[in-house]
């Protein structure tokens, strides 16, 4: 069988496949760099490094719950490269997409061939596209004509010893998390200068961005013009920190975030941008700890390619109008790192189940239902109305309401995961037998 695109979804169906101990072949088009992509290797973190909260009472902290018991690689292998991030899982990109490859080409049930796929291969029994956000236009137009779009832009990393350490203070909300994260604290004046900066500040240009931005991942200069406190209360919102020089809580603060390991480069959080390049440097630079910051990289944006998956695709991500071609990970309408590998890890179970003799009706039993965060997303991708279809984050939203569920947050939580873990505990139950 064949995978196009070793991204998350790629190497998390890739690896169900060969747990079978099936053959894959793995087409990608790495080591060449495009679009956002800056490492030759597979499963690359395009932007921030973090993989989202470990807290199981969240939507997406419940999806890793799900997708460690699943046997996630992504997973495992990211345990091997955190980085220090309060509750989140945070990774050194570079050292896990490494890692990633390292174990697909040591593989001897993996064969990999380094191309750029233009049509979607049709000489192998199973076909899994997973090209991700930036899939070409030629390609995406072999699936469907109504290719949908959406944008999204990076944030940029700046390197550690250009941070001004007089202006900033190490340390997480609330005093959690040690010196996770640096602080760059700015008095109302700094922030004025910055604000308005921010707001007037040059943007590359496109026609339909307005229309078309999604709407969990805007930018900072965007969020900034909704109103002169709006960042205050959001990326830069300086609640649970305390400055250690004046032993007061600053005005307003831009949060760091560290990128590797090594602790070099760190992300500014929440500041993804389409601000042109020279004003990212000017701009960011009002920020007295980012003085003299040198940028490792400036944030772009991009232009995410998408599919109507309710429209094309049916159980397993398989369209509805080719048999055994598949489309997963953010391709087929999830948005996010861990969603995107989860619908890799649910298409490549999917495969291996037929691969194993079963029939389709026995695969589609052995999916996780929706009572699962991973079975609720797979739903909507295959399920939700068709228009005006959008891309989707994990959500508690995506659960049906019951009537046995209980009212109070805390205890609705417990519950949605006391019910995660019986289904999948089931699904893996049936799977033996
Ligand atoms: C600019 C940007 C920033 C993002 N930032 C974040 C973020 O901070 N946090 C987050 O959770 N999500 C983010 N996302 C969203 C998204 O979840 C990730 O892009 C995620 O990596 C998607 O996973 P995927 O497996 O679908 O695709 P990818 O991980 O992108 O993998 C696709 C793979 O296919 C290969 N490929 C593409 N076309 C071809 C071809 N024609 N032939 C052969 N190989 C091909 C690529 O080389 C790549 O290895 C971002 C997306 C973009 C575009």
């Amino acid at each position: 069988m064949t995978i196009v695109g070793a991204g998350l979804a790629g190497v998390e169906c890739a690896h169900e496949i060969i747990k079978g101990g099936f053959f894959v072949r793995l087409i990608d088009k790495k080591p060449e760099r495009f679009g956002a992509y800056e490492l030759p290797g597979f499963a690359e973190l395009v932007c921030s490094n973090s993989l989202k909260s470990e807290d199981e009472t969240t939507a997406s902290g419940l999806l890793k719950r799900e997708m460690r018991a699943l046997g996630s690689l992504l997973l495992a292998k990211a345990d091997n490269h955190r980085v220090k991030a309060g509750g989140a899982l945070a990774v050194d990109r570079e050292a896990l997409s490494q890692e990633i490859t390292a174990y697909f080409q040591e593989h001897l049930q993996v064969e990999i061939l380094s191309e750029t796929v233009t049509s979607i291969p049709t000489k192998t029994p199973f076909t899994v596209l997973a090209t991700g956000p930036l899939t070409e236009a030629h390609l995406a137009t072999k699936l469907s004509n109504d290719r949908l779009h959406f944008y999204d832009a990076t944030a940029p990393i700046v390197a550690r010893e250009s941070i001004d350490m007089n202006e900033a203070f190490a340390g997480g909300r609330y005093g959690k998390g040690g010196d996770d994260y640096l602080n760059c604290p700015l008095d109302e004046t700094a922030y004025n200068a910055f604000y308005e900066a921010l707001i007037t500040g040059e943007l590359v240009e496109t026609d339909d961005y307005d229309d078309k931005l999604f709407q969990h991942c805007q930018p900072i200069e965007r969020l900034a013009k909704r109103g002169r406190d709006t960042i205050r209360y959001g990326p830069m919102r300086p609640v649970g920190l305390k400055d250690p020089r004046t032993g007061k809580r600053p005005y307003a603060v831009l949060q760091l975030r560290r990128e590797d390991a090594s602790g070099e480069m760190w992300g500014l959080v929440g500041f993804q941008t389409r601000l042109k390049f020279f004003e990212q440097k000017r701009i960011f630079q009002l920020i007295p700890a980012l003085r003299h910051a040198e940028f490792y990289r400036y944030g772009v944006m991009h232009r995410n390619t998408y599919v109507n998956g309710p429209e094309l695709l049916t159980h397993g991500n398989e369209m509805k109008d080719r048999e055994n071609v598949f489309v997963a990970g953010q391709l087929s309408g999830v948005e996010g790192y861990m969603e995107s590998a989860a619908s890799g890890l649910l298409t490549g179970r999917f495969i291996r189940h037929l691969l194993e003799g079963k029939t389709k009706d026995e695969a589609i039993g052995l999916l996780p239902s929706e009572q699962t965060m991973i079975g609720a997303l797979h739903q909507y991708v295959i399920a939700s109305p068709t228009s005006d279809y959008q891309p989707m984050n994990a959500n508690f939203g995506l659960f049906a309401a019951t009537d046995d569920q209980p009212r109070k947050k805390d205890l609705r939580r417990q519950f949605f995961i006391e019910r995660s873990d019986q289904e999948i505990k089931r699904v893996l139950g049936k799977e033996d037998d």
